[in-house]
Parts: structure tokens; sequence; C-alpha cells
């Protein structure tokens, strides 16, 4: 490294790319120097996607290139140089560039927060933190609203950012009469299948990300995925591309199939632009703001429905879990609410099973990074949680192998939402359903070699003989809801024998997963 001078060192991690970055703002290009850091230890600290270690090296490499021109002073440290982590490129720099003050903006994870902070005392350094303006809602202002609640309940805390933000209202009150179109969003497809289905915007990969994949095909051959197939949006401009195909082609039937899936369709009407936003080359006040916008000058292209849903991911969803993660970090991340412990089954990094539902939703994240939010909850999470995987490992599964995870936004809708494993931070109620299900969402189960509609025997459906058992096993739970107290009377008219049965049947698939 050559030695400027420098007065504040300004650390921007991977997941920090704003076109408004909170410490940039307030630093100065002609005193302060930005420190960049692509390390291995980060990729591999759980087993990482190709895709994912691309478009964060990718995106950090564009973003480095953007500021330079922009006048700044960088210290990008690559791959190649082999800096073990963070903190020891943080050390190196200090050493060099004997700068007076730490700066950055807020990591996404506690563990990097946490040892950043150590490293900077360690170092005898200075250490400003700045707030995350990327968020519109703040920790101060989710703790204000959680303050005092028995339960934090996602509906209400979207409905006051709704009011608060003045986000799809008219005149007081919510566009469209009423706050949740949920009961409209969730068809499933006829037999013929998805119609009208536009192609995925994908991004030719260009010299700065064809580097990235060889760099990443040298360091992590060993990790899941093929780069062939990448895509994904690694600069601003491209993030804002993928927003408005959004917006152009799939937002009018985004809602209507939210929660439905099909073989093959990895994409369906989705956004495909969590990636975009997690690493901050969007947001989320723009992909909001498109929407409304599209809805106003167009409410059939554009139907209420569907926008209030996709307004209701990223306002009411994607803000929440972010406040339940920083509310509850870091004992919240241990946390084994159903005491599961069983490790995973080596079709998570293959998708290599004869229950086609899990096929399809592995081998689209194998092949993508990416599966839409009802694999990841009613398929993988669901089954996870069914057969009562160790959630850490889940968690860390999750964690590695998607385009857009990011620990403040992956650990609560998996831990939380998909395994109930923090006992109902998250969700009132775990998110399970048997096979049948599953077979009114999609067409999968049509092409499995398991009878969806059989409980237990030789080729009944797992997920039916796993939900059932679950449901016995965790019966007292279960039955505080009126609607659960409605399913578990099929368990009191069922036989001892039947029941003895199915139990059977799910112990059996328990058993057969590791030999
Ligand atoms: P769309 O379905 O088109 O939705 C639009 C946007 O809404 C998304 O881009 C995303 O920013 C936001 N959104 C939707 N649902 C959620 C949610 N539950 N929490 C936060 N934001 C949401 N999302 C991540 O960004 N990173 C993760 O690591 C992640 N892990 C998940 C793990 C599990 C077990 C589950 C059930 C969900 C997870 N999600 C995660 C939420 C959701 O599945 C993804 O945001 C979504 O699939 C991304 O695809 P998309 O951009 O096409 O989203
Ligand atoms: Fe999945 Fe069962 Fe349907 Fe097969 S029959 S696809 S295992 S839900």
């Amino acid at each position: 490294m050559t030695k400027p001078s420098c007065r504040n060192l300004v650390l921007v991690l991977g997941d920090q790319l704003d076109h408004e970055h909170p410490a940039l703002a307030e630093a100065d290009p002609g005193q302060d120097v930005v420190l960049m850091i692509e390390t291995a230890g980060e990729a591999a600290y759980v087993q990482s996607h190709k895709h994912r270690i691309t478009v964060f090296l990718s995106a950090m490499r564009h973003y480095a290139e953007h500021l330079r021109t922009s006048g700044w002073k960088v210290v990008y440290r690559e791959l190649e140089e082999q800096v073990p982590s963070i903190a020891s490129g943080l050390g190196d720099a200090v050493e060099v560039l004997a700068p007076d003050a730490l700066w950055l903006t807020e990591p996404g994870e506690w563990r990097l927060l946490h040892g950043i902070r150590t490293q900077a005392a360690a170092l005898d350094l200075e250490c400003r933190i700045f707030e995350d303006s990327h968020f519109l809602c703040s920790h101060d202002a989710f703790e204000e609203w959680a303050q005092g609640r028995k339960n934090l309940v996602m509906e209400y805390f979207y409905r006051e950012m709704r009011k608060h933000h003045g986000i799809l209202m008219e005149d007081g009150k919510p566009a469209g009469g009423k706050w949740n179109f949920d009961k409209e969003n969730r068809d499933s497809f006829g037999c013929n299948g998805p119609t009208h289905l536009p192609d995925a915007r994908r991004f030719e990969p260009d010299v700065m990300t064809q580097d990235v994949m060889e760099a990443v095909e040298r360091h992590f051959p060993e990790h899941p995925g093929s780069l062939e197939n990448f895509g994904w949006p690694v600069t601003r401009e491209e993030a804002l591309e993928a927003l408005e195909h959004f917006i152009d082609t799939r937002i009018t039937r985004f809602g209507r199939y939210q929660d439905a899936m099909w073989a093959g369709e990895p994409f369906l009407y989705h956004a495909l632009i969590s990636s975009s936003m997690n690493l901050k080359l969007l947001n989320p006040g723009e992909a909001i703001e498109a929407a409304e916008q599209a809805w106003r000058k167009d409410g059939e292209r554009a139907p209420i429905a569907a926008v209030e849903g996709f307004v209701r991911q990223i306002l009411g969803w994607r803000e929440f879990i972010r406040g339940v993660y920083w509310r509850e970090m870091p004992g919240y991340r241990d946390l084994n609410h159903f005491e599961h412990d069983i490790p995973l089954p080596g079709f998570f990094w293959n998708a290599d099973t004869p229950m086609n539902c899990l096929a399809q939703a592995f081998g689209d994240t194998l092949d993508n990074g990416y599966a839409h939010h009802i694999q990841r909850l009613m398929v993988i999470g669901n089954y996870a949680t069914l057969t009562g995987l160790d959630p850490q490992a889940v968690c860390d599964w999750y964690l590695g192998i998607y385009v857009d995870a990011v620990e403040w936004v992956e650990l609560p809708n998996t831990l939380g939402m998909a395994l109930h494993g923090d006992g109902g931070i998250v969700g009132s109620k775990p998110y399970v359903a048997s096979g049948s299900y599953i077979n009114r969402m999609s067409n999968y189960c049509s092409d499995c070699t398991y009878d969806v509609t059989a409980r237990s025997g030789d080729g009944a459906c797992p997920f039916n003989s796993l939900y059932w058992d679950f449901l016995a096993r965790h019966r007292e739970e279960m039955s505080s809801t009126p609607r659960m107290r409605m399913v578990l009377k099929n368990l009191d008219r069922w036989s001892a024998e039947e029941v003895e049965a199915i139990q059977e049947h799910a112990r059996a698939h328990r058993k057969s997963l590791h030999g």
C-alpha cells in the first residue's frame, strides 16, 4: 500500500454500497481515505454460494471504481492479497496510514459490529459509527414502537409505518379501503401454469465481474453453485434497471401469485431486487415509490392488491425483521425453542432427493443462489421445522446460500419466521403445513414419486407424516389458537393405530436421512 495522508479512515463494508453513504456524506475526499477489504474469511465462515460471493465482490469493485472517479482515495484489498479478516485488514491500514479516527456505517451483522469495535479499541483508534440511513425505521423508532408490547405484531408496525411515511394513504385512510390485501394474494396457477410470464432481467457480466468470477472459481472451487448463469445486478444502474423491469413487466401478477410455485420457473413474478437492496445499491424508498406511482398512474397494470403486497414486504416485513434482529441480538442466534438437533441432510447441498418439492426448491437455489419466499418458507423451512433439523445449521445454510443473505435479514426470517426457533418473537405460530398445502400451491406433487394423499405406509408423502407427528408432539402448544384446535381435532378422530403408523412413518423418514 502507498501512503496517502489520512485524517479519517472510512471503512466501507460489502453491504454498504449506498450512493448516499452516511459516513462518506460527512467525509472529505481531500483528507479522508476509504478502505474496502475482500477477505476469504467473510466468504467462507458460512459455506457461501458462488453467486453470493460474486455479487458482493463485484458490486464492491464497481463501487470502489465509482468512488475513485468521484475523487476519493480508496485503499482496496483484493482477494488475491489473502487478507485473513476485516479486523486484520483494518490493522494493516492503520499501520500504514496512521489515521486519527475510524469512521463507518453500522454493519448489518452483530458479529462484525462487535469485531470492528474490539479491533478499533485494540488499535487505540477512535471509532465513529454512523446510523444506517438506508432504512425507513431507525433503531430508536422501532424501540419506541416495541416498548411495552407483549407481542410484536408485524401488521401493527406496518400500519404505523404507512401512516408515518404517508405511503398508500388517502385522506388519512389506507388506499383501496383496507390495510391488507393478503386474501387476494394467495392464488395458485391453473393446470396450465403461469401465463404472461416475462423473462427475468438478467445482466451480462462485464470484464470486472468476469475477473471476480475467475477469482471465485480459483479461491472457492468447492463452494455450491455454478457461475455459468450469473446475471445479478452489481451496480446501481443495473439495480435501478431491475426495479424498472419489475414495475413494467411483472407487478401486475406479483400480488395474486405471490405464494404460488411452479416447477422449472424459479423467478415467476417476483421482483429480484433483494440482493440490490441489501447491498444498498437500491433504496427501499425508491422501490416503494416506484410501485405506488405505477398504481396511481394505472391501477389495472399495477393493481392495489399487488402494490400493497409489495409495499408490505418492504415497508412492513423488511423493516420489522431488522428491528427484531437488533433488539434481540446477540442472544437471538442461539435460540432453539423446540430443541431440534438433527444435522442437515446431504440434499441441502446437491438437491438429490426423491421429494420433488424439495428437489425443485433446492435445485432453483443451487442454480441461482435464489428461491422465492414461499419456497424458502413453506418448502425448505417447513421441512426443516417438521423434521427437527438443528436450527443453527439451517440458519448457516440460509446465510451462505442466497445472494441476498445478510444476517440482519436472514436470521429472523429463518430462525423466527420459518423455524419458530425463537418461540414466537417474529411470528405467533410456526409456519407448518402438510403436503396438501404444497399440492394446492404448486404442480410439484403431480411429478413426485410420493403420494400426497397418503399419511402413512409405503410411498406416503413425508410432509404428511412429519406434519401430523409434529402436531402430535406439540399438541399443547399448538392448541393455543382456535384454527389449530380445529386441525388437531383430526388427530382425535383417528384411531391410536393410525396415529402410531403416521408417527412411525415420520420416525423412519428422519432415520433415513443419515443412513
Ligand atoms: P419479492 O418476493 O419480489 O419481494 C419484494 C421485496 O420485499 C424483496 O426484494 C425483499 O427486499 C422484501 N421482502 C419480502 N419478504 C421479506 C421478508 N420476509 N423479510 C425481509 N424482506 C422481505 N430476504 C432477504 O433479503 N435476505 C435473506 O437472507 C432472506 N432470507 C430468508 C429466509 C427465509 C427462511 C425466508 C422465509 C425468507 C427470507 N427472506 C430473505 C425474505 C424473502 O424470501 C426474500 O426477500 C425474497 O424472496 C427476495 O426475492 P425478491 O427480491 O424477488 O422478492
Ligand atoms: Fe413434496 Fe409430498 Fe408433493 Fe412429493 S408429494 S412434491 S414430497 S409435498
